[in-house]
């Protein structure tokens, strides 16, 4: 048995890599499926069942390639049972097809103090546009793979960023369909218009009247309702979400680290196998873990910094072992870091215990009591690889103006939390590695509190005069897809009740 075994394993002297449940409840699922199902039937996250593993030599040689060519190495290690031919159709769609406005994708910017990744040159000047490019073209390579032929419906709830980086991504790709609803009283002036221009045959966007919670709410009872489920499936469609739980937002993350790495080889930065930190701007652990796998593959990482805001759960955990939820929520310049459940975090955990038992309690206990605590031998090896530190808005502001005054480069408000923990761990530390700071945001994206951190007057200007000023502070174009906002035609202009939601995502779902 266990020679067939290895030989149905083994396709093309590559060994191909299943998946489980970080909670015990399902095993040997291709990542094709894992993808399509998103969570795993047991409520919990899917893994990989072994780590690839690279040596130096794979390392040195993507100094030599561009970024698609590093994504292919890095994906085929993971996604197995996609074909090297399928892989490259998708990672060509998603980063070689002009919407990024760097060809380099994700290009390390060299200040005097340190190497910055930036990661916002997307379609949507924000971070998640490095997984939602690609997480679509798998998505629908999967369906076709797996003989799929159900229309897929996925329903995002936002509070900015990730709706629209969503729907920039699902736009036009064909058999799957994206509705995203977005609160009246939640998103900026400027995220607003990104989302209700949205172009797409596939595409409809909702505001609901109310905060984020009622769309999130809204959302989340869509998905648990049985009977709406069910009459979905009478007509051939399936729910599915695009957040950060899916397997498919997190592979595409591992390859900006790697990418890094060649970089400041490249460059003379770093010697090979040198090791290097990441500091990481941290809301709901998916950015951060994707550099838990890099290292894990053999990456020469030494530390991973957690960095936080005043919404700091995370910094308590890796300090004390205790994640405690019951806290109050801040609402802060940062908003994408405005988290108080990590979801990927589960993850991180099954991999350091290999004890799916205990971690199904813990996220038991988290959502039972909002909290749990793992043991001093748990937390001692969390230690070895992670730091954690956060920062309060009035620092991050002074961070912002002090960056840019020493070194003439404007940072985005999450960027910058993560810039000032770097600092507080050197200080901290003494360590005298390299360290790459995460920049998850364009400054264009958050001018508003960019601008007052900068000490600049906006009395009186408006989201476009106020892109102006900062464009000619940065010295620096504003991003196509922010500019061309000024007169881009409204398409999208529902707006619905709570309890509306439901039909709303029927009707489009059926149309
Ligand atoms: C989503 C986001 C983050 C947090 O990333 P996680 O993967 O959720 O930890 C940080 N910065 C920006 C700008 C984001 O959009």
């Amino acid at each position: 048995m266990a020679a067939k075994r290895s030989v149905v394993r083994e396709r093309n002297g590559v060994t191909e890599l299943k998946y489980r449940s970080t909670r015990g409840g399902a095993s040997g699922i291709a990542s094709a499926e894992a993808i399509i199902q998103g969570l795993a039937v047991d409520g919990g996250l899917f893994v990989p069942e072994e780590m690839p593993a690279v040596g130096m030599d794979f390392i040195e040689e993507m100094t030599r390639l561009s970024y698609e060519e590093r994504a292919a190495r890095i994906l085929g290690l993971f996604l197995t049972d996609y074909t090297q031919e399928e892989l490259a159709g998708c990672i060509s769609r998603a980063y070689g097809s002009g919407k990024f406005d760097d060809v380099r994708i994700a290009p390390v910017h060299m200040l005097k103090e340190f190497p910055v990744l930036e990661l916002w040159h997307g379609p949507t000047s924000a971070f998640k546009d490095m997984a939602l490019q690609l997480l679509p073209q798998l998505l629908q390579t999967a369906l076709r793979k797996t003989g799929e032929n159900a229309e897929i419906l996925i329903l995002v709830a936002t509070s900015g960023d990730t709706g629209k980086a969503a729907l920039e991504g699902f736009a036009d790709v064909e058999q799957i369909k994206i509705l995203v609803f977005y609160p009246t009283g939640g998103v900026s002036k400027i995220q607003n218009l990104q989302m209700c221009t949205q172009k797409g045959k596939n595409v409809c966007v909702v505001a609901v009247k109310g905060n984020f919670d009622d769309a999130q709410n809204g959302v989340k009872a869509i998905f648990s309702d049985k009977d709406f489920g069910e009459r979905l499936a009478a007509k051939n469609v399936k729910l599915s979400s695009a957040n950060s739980i899916n397997w498919g937002r997190l592979v595409p993350q591992i390859v900006y680290y790697f990418s890094a790495y060649a970089d400041l080889l490249t460059n003379g930065t770093i010697q090979a196998g040198e090791a290097i930190d990441f500091c990481v701007p941290t809301g709901n652990f998916g950015d951060i873990l994707a550099g838990y796998y890099a290292k894990r593959m053999g990456l020469p990482v030494a530390k991973l910094v957690c960095a936080s805001n005043s919404n700091n759960v995370l910094t308590d955990f890796l300090q004390t072992g205790v994640y405690d939820r019951q806290r109050d929520f801040h609402k802060t310049i940062s908003p994408s870091m405005d988290i108080l459940i990590s979801s990927n975090l589960e993850r991180l955990l099954c991999h350091e215990t290999k004890d799916a038992a205990k971690v199904k309690d813990w996220m038991q206990q988290l959502s039972e009591k909002g909290r749990y605590e793992v043991g001093d031998d748990v937390l001692q090896k969390l230690k070895e690889t992670f730091w954690a530190g956060w920062v309060d808005d009035a620092a991050t502001k002074k961070t912002i103006r002090e960056v840019f005054e020493k070194e003439r480069y404007v940072l985005d408000t999450h960027s910058a939390v993560a810039y000032r923990v770097a600092q507080k761990y050197k200080e901290a530390t003494g360590s005298s590695r390299p360290l790459v700071v995460v920049s998850t945001a364009s400054p264009y994206k958050f001018n508003e509190s960019v601008l007052e951190a900068l000490g600049e007057e906006r009395a009186g200007l408006d989201e476009f005069a106020q892109l102006d000023k900062l464009a000619s502070l940065n010295e620096s174009p504003i991003p196509q897809g922010l500019a061309s906002l000024k007169t881009a035609e409204i398409l999208h202009r529902a707006v619905c009740e709570k309890a509306e939601m439901r039909t709303a995502a029927e009707d489009f779902a059926t149309q």
